[in-house]
């Protein structure tokens, strides 16, 4: 491979990739989020969220990225590499992030709520920590955050009777659709 190019068109090209990642959570039944990890241009781990199937709460995609990523460098630490992910990271990757000294994160959907690489807070870049993280966010946003809202409306809607404490009412049922 050249040189690693770094621009906004490389950036849309792997966040595609982790997209491709990412349906593959939606069609298990995962909350849809795909990460990538590429070094000197190339893809060097591919993962997506796993909790459910894992029945591991710590199974989100970036994790499971870096210790393929780990496995592949024969190293801990990851200070050549690039990792795409779809959704803004949580605390807990964003940490295993700074502990393996990624040299840059990308996301596509920011989490004001929960996200951690500026969201609600910013590990990736805290000041006395001894690593930090390039960060690049809001790559091909919308369709990151399209397929989390559509799994999330379509969780909400096959609830729906089973919340209903067992109590079958036909003319409810289909009430919120
Ligand atoms: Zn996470």
């Amino acid at each position: 491979m050249g040189e690693p190019i770094i621009d906004l068109h490389s950036d849309d090209y792997f966040m595609r990739e982790a997209l491709r990642q990412a349906t593959r959570a939606y069609e298990a039944g995962e909350v849809p989020v795909g990460a990538v990890i590429v070094r000197e241009g190339r893809i060097i781990a591919r993962a997506f969220n796993q909790v459910e199937q894992l029945k591991d709460a710590t199974a989100h995609a970036e994790m499971l990225a870096l210790t393929q990523a780990e496995e592949t460098v024969g190293d801990w630490r990851l200070t050549d590499c690039t990792l795409y992910v779809t959704k803004e990271p949580c605390p807990m990757c964003a940490g295993a992030m700074a502990h393996t000294r990624l040299a840059r994160v990308v996301f596509g959907a920011s989490d004001s709520k929960g996200g951690a690489a500026g969201g609600a807070m910013n590990l990736l870049q805290f000041p006395t920590l001894n690593h930090r993280c390039e960060i690049t966010g809001g790559i091909r946003e919308a369709d990151c955050r399209g397929l989390l809202q559509n799994f999330f409306a379509r969780q909400r809607l096959s609830e729906k009777p089973e919340k209903k404490n067992g109590n079958a009412d036909p003319d409810r049922s289909g009430r919120n659709l």
